[in-house]
């Protein structure tokens, strides 16, 4: 697809055409990676954080946030849970923080590997290549870290008052590619300033990076952080809709067709009636469902009203196996690693 191609579907309306851009990503979603969805639980185990992005309900600049950080045997717990529940893979995902240790974080790693045998994600934000390369050889499997946007000038933005960049944070990604990490990253969609040029760049990050995962979600503002309060948008200003976000999905499915793609909880908290359902029908074929105790939850408020929060596990896992078993598709069986990744490393 040419970049003026990726675009022109962002202002596409024709319901026609839109079905077929649906039933192309769909179908290339059946061939690349299958009708298996595959279940991740994710576990929030620290909203301590020393970033200030504008968008992110949990930042250092939140002062009044209350804090926590799990301990090793809390996060073992939900690690059990996670293959009780019948889960490939365990999701560790925190703030910026730099008290989980490069120590602490590889013999839990180490411990999850041993005693529940599960493929092991991390997204603890950008961590010195010492450490990404001493979790990977304590077993890490896989590692997420959203680009969120191609645009340096709006990454700059969301950023500002901090000494890293877009060119800092692609320097990670490339980091845990030669690691021999499965690289997952993404964006928001509808991020105030962000425009359809931008997003069409973001696809052709998605090739250029090669990624095996791609995490796309609208941007949900939260009314405790500046970019709440952003002055107008320009005209041709992406919209942070749920159809702009499948459209995202489907393009995404397009340009990287062996990737795994989640249905992701930001979609399903601007849709709960049937956001994930709608997002699997148009490329994705991964969910995450949420593991972290009760009482750590809404204390991880990247955004408000998050969706499935009052949730106990056994019954997000209940729920999401009737959401896949309506729209005909099965549960994944095993790690669900992503068929780009195995194919680079000649496993299959
Ligand atoms: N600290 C880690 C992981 C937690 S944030 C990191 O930054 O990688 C996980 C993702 O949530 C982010 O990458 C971002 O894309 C998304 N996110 C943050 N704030 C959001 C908001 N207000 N609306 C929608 N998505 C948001």
């Amino acid at each position: 697809m040419t970049h003026d191609e990726i675009k022109s579907r962002f202002t596409e309306t024709d319901p026609r055409r839109l079905e077929r851009l649906w039933r192309q990503a769909n179908e290339l979603r059946r061939r690349h990676v299958g009708d298996e969805v595959h279940l991740r639980g994710l576990v929030e185990i620290s909203n301590h954080c020393v970033r200030r992005c504008a968008y992110c309900g949990i930042s250092a600049r939140r002062t009044d946030l209350k804090r926590y950080r799990m301990s090793r045997d809390e996060v073992l717990d939900c690690a059990r849970e996670a293959r009780r529940l019948g889960y490939g893979t365990v999701v560790l995902q925190a703030g910026e923080d730099p008290r989980l240790t490069g120590q602490w974080v590889a013999e839990l790693v180490r411990s999850i590997k041993d005693q529940q045998g599960l493929a092991v994600t991390l997204s603890l934000g950008e961590r010195p290549a010492e450490e990404l390369s001493l979790w990977r050889s304590a077993g890490a499997d896989r590692y997420l870290l959203r680009f969120e946007t191609s645009n340096e000038e709006l990454y700059a933005r969301l950023h500002a008052g901090e000494d890293r960049g877009l060119a800092d944070r692609l320097a990670v990604l490339r980091e845990l590619r030669r690691l021999g990490y499965e690289v997952g990253s993404g964006v928001m969609v509808g991020i105030p300033g962000q425009t359809y040029d931008d997003l069409a760049r973001d696809v052709r990050m998605f090739e250029e990076l090669e990624l095996d995962m791609i995490g796309l979600g609208p941007f949900i503002p939260h009314e405790a952080t500046p970019l709440a309060a952003e002055p107008p948008a320009p005209h041709d200003q992406a919209a942070n809709t749920e159809l702009m976000a499948r459209k995202m999905i489907a393009l995404a499915r397009i340009a990287r067709p062996a990737s795994n793609i989640p249905a992701t909880t930001a979609i399903a908290t601007i849709n709960t009636a049937d956001g994930r359902e709608m997002a699997l029908e148009c490329g994705a074929n991964v969910v995450m469902p949420n593991l972290t105790p009760p009482e750590y939850r809404p204390m991880y408020e990247i955004y408000p009203a998050k969706a499935c929060i009052a949730e106990t596990a056994e019954h997000c896992s209940r729920c999401i196996r009737g959401r896949i078993a309506a729209i005909g598709r099965k549960i994944g069986t095993g790690h669900g690693d992503s068929p780009s990744y195995l194919h680079r490393h000649a496993k299959v």
